[in-house]
């Protein structure tokens, strides 16, 4: 299709990369306008190293090869672990980073292609009158969809920062936004191509640990999931760094908790106080409460467990 013979009412291009998301809202016909296949180029897959010990991955490298990347789980064991506990062994064969990052809503009504919603540009979101048992407990828009990526959430534990076509040095906040637009699940620009991720080097003597809590043993997506980087050192928390999947339109740090234990002895109360503080904030929809008990669990788990 050539861009003369496109009408104004022509659905944008969207990229494909694996397809392991898009092939099935093509099949539906949720996604409907023209493709784009993207292909790796040599710097835009694989996982380079620099001098100082910090990873960058190409926007094309799969899930797997991060989940299988023994450097990868040394360095940042969180984000390894993430990447092995997402979809299936075949889907992270085929699926890429860069895709992972912008996925696009898992709400089944958005995934109806006969039921209108604002990310398709309907006038509001039917879940919020609906059944909304998976959406968000920190309702932060006018979409009450939680944000589909483990990696995002991961990344954000790990203050990564992405590099596009066009940008680089951007957080996981400026690709996808704070909530506040109902419409998108990302904040690139339209034709804008994550190229890759630059991790910063390990923190000395940081340990990290990824969890999820899930509906189904394996192929789905978690009701809420956790990622946890501490160092702890003379029995006291010199380092933290606590993100959240599952429970709002994007990934979470969990600010409250980290204030909690900042400096603080890894004590149980200290510990205990840190999980209670993870619902800080949270404004839960009728149905959703029982993710804030999920998710102040998941956060007293990992840090017990780091901090043994
Ligand atoms: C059963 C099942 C369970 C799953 N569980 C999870 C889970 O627990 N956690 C999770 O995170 N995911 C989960 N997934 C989703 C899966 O991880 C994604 O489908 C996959 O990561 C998408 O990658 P892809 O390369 O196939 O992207 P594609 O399907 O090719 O693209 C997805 C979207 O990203 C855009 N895109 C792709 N690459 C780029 C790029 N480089 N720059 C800009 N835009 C780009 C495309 O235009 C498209 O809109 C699950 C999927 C299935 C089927």
């Amino acid at each position: 299709m050539t861009s003369a013979s496109m009408s104004a009412s022509t659905p944008s291009a969207e990229f494909r990369a694996a397809g392991t998301d898009l092939s099935e809202r093509r099949r539906s016909g949720v996604s409907q306008g023209p493709l784009i296949d993207i292909t790796a180029r040599p710097d835009t897959i694989g996982i380079d190293w620099g001098v100082d010990g910090a990873a960058r991955i190409g926007a094309f490298t799969t899930i797997a090869a991060i989940a299988a990347d023994a450097r990868i789980n040394g360095a940042y064991p969180g984000l390894a672990a993430a990447a092995l506990g997402l979809a299936t062994p075949q889907i992270r064969h085929l699926a890429t980073l860069g895709g992972n990052l912008a996925q696009r809503s898992r709400c089944w009504y958005y995934r109806n292609p006969h039921i209108a919603c604002l990310k398709k540009g309907g006038p509001d979101c039917p879940a919020r009158s609906g059944n909304h048992l998976y959406s968000v407990a920190f309702d932060l828009g006018p979409c009450v969809a939680p944000h589909p990526s483990t990696m995002a959430a991961a990344l954000l534990a790990y203050d990564a920062k992405i590099i596009t076509d066009r940008r680089s040095g951007l957080t996981i906040g400026d690709v996808l936004g704070d909530g506040s637009n109902g419409a998108a699940d990302h904040a690139l620009a339209s034709g804008e191509l994550i190229t890759a991720i630059q991790l910063s080097p390990p923190v000395r003597g940081e340990r990290a640990l990824y969890q999820r809590a899930i509906s189904r043993s394996h192929a789905e997506w978690p009701l809420v999931e956790v990622c946890v980087r501490a160092v702890v050192s003379s029995g006291s928390i010199q380092f933290i760094r606590v993100a959240a999947g599952g429970i709002a339109p994007v990934p979470l740090r969990l600010s409250a908790s980290e204030a909690a234990l900042q400096g603080a002895p890894a004590n149980p109360a200290n510990i205990a106080r840190a999980a209670h503080q993870a619902t800080a904030g949270a404004n839960p929809l009728p149905m959703t409460g029982y993710k804030l008990e999920l998710l102040s669990g998941l956060v007293h788990d990992l840090l017990e467990r780091l901090a043994a």
